[in-house]
């Protein structure tokens, strides 16, 4: 049985409702899949449930940096500062086609954030607290370097800028190639499935029911320890623990805030570098090529709305704008040049009288007297120590009977490279195959930034299928390989977290949307109305990533 195949999911759930597992971990976002991946990898016997699709809550919706931190630096958080960058360095190493190096360009301008020693000083010791390689080390630069390096900066108040390495990164990818690794080493991962409730045996839990929202019906599953990783519903599952809900949850709780990221075609915003700039108010946000597109965020105002589907108003968007607008002038962008945006939410931990920028994004774990352990905050970035942190917890608890973590040399899966050059050398290889197709180098970065090595068996589905469309005979490859392992069972489970698509080329979306349906829909047997409900649900996800309320 592979319990990502959509095809598996009757015996894996058989499997989830007849083991009695050492931990069940609720929620398939970043800090869930870490959790299930260490726990798996030092013999745990794990199951871990997700009640819409994996990274569907905010592991989908960040600015997708693995970053040091640089904001920890001028609160002068040093140690926090040089743990960020280590982990930084060992999220590429473990996966060096999906954690991918980049230049970050700090303009420094007039009235600005940083001045030109503090900088200067500041981005050196960024770099030295994270160990970084000599030639990934910052690089000041004059005002006239600054220009040539982004001519479409203001002129008028530019001074200057540091050129320092930051690395980027596919956020939902990144989770669902860690819920792979976990599923390799023989965690029990299921996506559509909420825990409901709890069980309990003599007032601690020992296990939760669950809803399976695909087969529409309820199972339980038992489990010594339950790990609660809801993200921003996190103070939700603490309040269906009947044991301890008041009391626990009224001392510490979420503060959430709201981000929000806009898209614009490259032809419309086109910049060299991702850059990271100053706000009129004090904050600062990031501009940040990819691909076709340059993508723009991020807001922080205080939420308390739909924590499924947080929208992006018209303000969030003319917001952005405006910054854009402020720092880079001579590209006038306007409402209509928005192709795509998202807004997630930070399950921030409250503090009283605090603004939304000014709240700590470090990590905190709650223990209620029911035995749940809770785990919010944090960053997208850290999620391996956050992990290591909690399971080191549930293995005191299960009398250390396991042992110690091992997550640090863990490759995740299709990260079979050595380093950077090795990925480059792949693409090539790629690109070179698919050139005697009529594709060629950006088909060839989309499999291999996305699927790494197991782009080799796409390829393989992909000269085994027929279509006079390469492009869609590619994409229906891609699909083959999303239900077999990796869990889709929705056309925006794949068009937004397993490919991106939706978001940063929205146009492909348009395109492969027919096809796809109709593919789809044969390998679901779907009658009539479960296809016109499926094409409602793309099509009102393409609109909404567009409009602003
Ligand atoms: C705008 C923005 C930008 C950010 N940018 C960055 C960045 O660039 N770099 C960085 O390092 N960090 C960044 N972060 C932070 C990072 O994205 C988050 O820390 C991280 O994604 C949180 O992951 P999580 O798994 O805790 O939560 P989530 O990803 O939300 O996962 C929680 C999951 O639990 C599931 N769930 C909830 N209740 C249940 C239940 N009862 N049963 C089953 N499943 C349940 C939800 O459906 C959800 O999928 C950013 C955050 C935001 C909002």
């Amino acid at each position: 049985m592979s319990p990502l195949s959509v095809f598996d999911r009757d015996q894996l759930i058989q499997k989830l409702s007849s083991e009695h597992f050492d931990l069940l971990v609720i929620g398939g976002g970043i800090t869930g899949a870490g959790i299930a991946l260490d726990g798996a990898s030092r013999g745990m016997q794990v199951a871990m449930v997700e009640k819409q699709d994996f990274a569907a809550g905010t592991s989908s919706r960040s600015t997708k940096l693995i970053h040091g931190g640089l904001r920890y630096l001028k609160n002068l958080e040093f140690g926090l500062v040089r743990e960020v960058g280590r982990e930084r360095a060992i999220a590429h190493c473990n996966a060096p086609h999906l954690v991918v190096p980049e230049k970050m360009l700090l303009p420094l301008v007039k009235g600005g954030t940083f001045g030109k020693r503090a900088t200067s000083f500041g981005l050196w010791l960024y770099d030295f607290l994270a160990g970084v390689n000599s030639d990934e080390r910052r690089k000041m630069l004059s005002k006239k370097q600054t220009e040539k390096e982004e001519p479409l900066l203001r002129k008028n108040i530019l001074k200057g800028g540091g050129l320092y390495t930051e690395y980027r990164t596919d956020d939902a990818r990144l989770t669902i190639e860690v819920v792979k690794t976990a599923a390799k080493y023989g965690a029990l991962p299921i996506n559509y499935c909420k825990a409901k409730d709890f069980i309990y045996e003599s007032d601690k839990i020992s296990g939760a029911i669950c809803y399976d929202s695909i087969e529409k019906k309820e199972f339980q599953i038992k489990a010594k320890i339950v790990v609660n990783a809801g993200g921003p519903w996190v103070d939700k599952v603490r309040q269906t623990d009947a044991v301890s809900k008041t009391a626990s949850v009224l001392k510490k709780r979420l503060h959430l805030t709201k981000g929000v990221h806009i898209v614009i075609p490259k032809e419309k915003f086109p910049i060299n570098h991702s850059v990271y700039f100053d706000v009129e108010d004090g904050r600062m946000i990031f501009a940040i090529p990819r691909g076709k597109t340059t993508y723009i965020g991020t807001t922080d105002t205080d939420y308390s709305g739909s924590l499924e589907n947080p929208e992006v108003t018209k303000a969030d968007a003319e917001y952005l704008l405006k910054a854009v607008n402020e720092m880079f002038p001579e590209t006038n962008l306007q409402l209509e040049d928005i192709v795509s945006s998202w807004a997630g939410l930070r399950p921030l931990i409250h503090e009283e009288g605090k603004s939304p920028s000014e709240l700590s994004r470090k990590d905190e774990v709650f223990i209620s007297d029911s035995g749940l352990i809770s785990i919010a905050g944090g960053k997208l970035t850290g999620y391996r120590l956050m992990a290591k942190r909690v399971v080191d917890l549930v293995n005191k608890k299960l009398d250390q009977s396991h042992g110690r973590c091992k997550t640090k040399n863990i490759k995740i899966s299709g990260a079979e490279f050595s380093n950077s050059e090795e990925v480059d050398n792949y693409i090539q290889t790629v690109a070179k195959n698919l050139a005697l197709h009529g594709l060629g180098r950006y088909e060839a970065e989309h499999l291999v930034r996305n699927y790494g090595k197991q782009s080799d068996k796409i390829l393989k589905q992909f000269l085994e299928l027929q279509d006079n469309d390469a492009a869609a005979r590619l994409a229906k490859a891609e699909l083959w390989f999303c239900l077999h392992h990796e869990a889709v069972y929705h056309l925006t489970d794949f068009f937004i977290r397993r490919t991106g698509r939706l978001l940063f080329d929205i146009g492909s979306v348009e395109k492969l949307l027919r096809p796809l349906l109709t593919e789809i829909t044969k390998y679901f047997n779907w009658n009539e109305n479960r296809r016109e409900q499926e094409q409602t649900e793309i099509k009102n996800t393409l609109s909404n990533a567009k409009r602003f309320l």
